[in-house]
């Protein structure tokens, strides 16, 4: 399918968005070109999917297999195909990268410096997710306002320059609580780490139990000790290596 130039159709569908409900808004993207929809299977994640497999939207379902996710969260990948009738596609890191990283840093070097987190988050997320919207034209994600102070702004639809993708993230205006109301009357698998205070899961190393009253995702990466920590999936690399190195408290 040939790429589209997706820069200004990013701020109307923004409004159209708005007034749509979350099914209503995975059918109209389905509609707008090929659409991938990334999951960690995490709480929000679970949300997209149930409402895609109960639409049967055209839309693909991806995971970014690192090889350092919690063991709950791989059961979850086939709990959640059966429970809500969907494929998910996983996408895994090159040996031959991770060995390169491992023989360089260390297989555990991410806790030692900002480069070799960034290095270890290149090698086992972002170059398969490279590969899982390989000839996508929409990039759909779980992303909300509501999840961290550098995601306040979260629109429904953006254009994603590095990538020439329609960025679409049709939960942004959702709180916590509408998640967990929608998993509840929908029946959604969920991963059991999030009742053991994991609002936020990510690979095992680098995720942790939250204490009550923290932010939302303050158990990833949390040795850096910077609130706009993130792995690059969602910012350009270059903004994500300025952004974590700046000086930690
Ligand atoms: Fe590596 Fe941790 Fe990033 Fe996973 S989250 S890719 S283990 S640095």
């Amino acid at each position: 399918m040939e790429q589209q130039d997706f820069s200004k159709e990013a701020n109307s569908l923004n409004s159209q968005l708005a007034e749509l409900d979350l099914s209503e808004r995975l059918q109209l993207v389905s509609r707008l070109g090929h659409a991938v929809f990334t999951t960690s299977l995490g709480v929000e994640d679970q949300v997209i999917t149930a409402a895609i497999g109960e639409g049967q939207f055209a839309i693909e379902i991806a995971t970014l297999e690192t090889g350092r996710l919690f063991p709950e969260t791989l059961n979850l990948i086939k709990e959640t195909e059966e429970a809500l009738n969907v494929r998910i596609r996983r996408y895994t890191p090159r040996q031959d990268a991770i060995d390169a990283y491992a023989a360089k840093y260390g297989l555990n070097g991410f806790y030692d410096s900002i480069e070799a987190r960034h290095a270890c988050c290149h090698v086992r997320k972002l170059e398969p997710l490279a590969e899982a919207l390989s000839g996508a034209q929409i990039w759909i994600t779980g992303l909300r306002r509501g999840q961290s102070g550098n995601r306040a702004a979260t629109p429904f639809a953006e254009y994603d320059g590095e990538r020439n993708l329609l960025k679409i993230n049709p939960l942004a205006d959702w709180s916590l609580d509408q998640i967990n109301v929608f998993v509840e009357a929908h029946r959604v698998p969920v991963n059991p780490l999030h009742a053991r205070g994991y609002p936020s899961i990510g690979c095992e190393p680098c995720t942790r139990a939250i204490k009550p009253g923290e932010p939302e995702r303050a158990g990833r990466w949390w040795w850096e000790n910077d609130e706009k920590r993130e792995c690059g999936l969602h910012v350009p690399e270059a903004a994500a290596s300025s952004i974590t190195a700046a000086p930690h408290q």
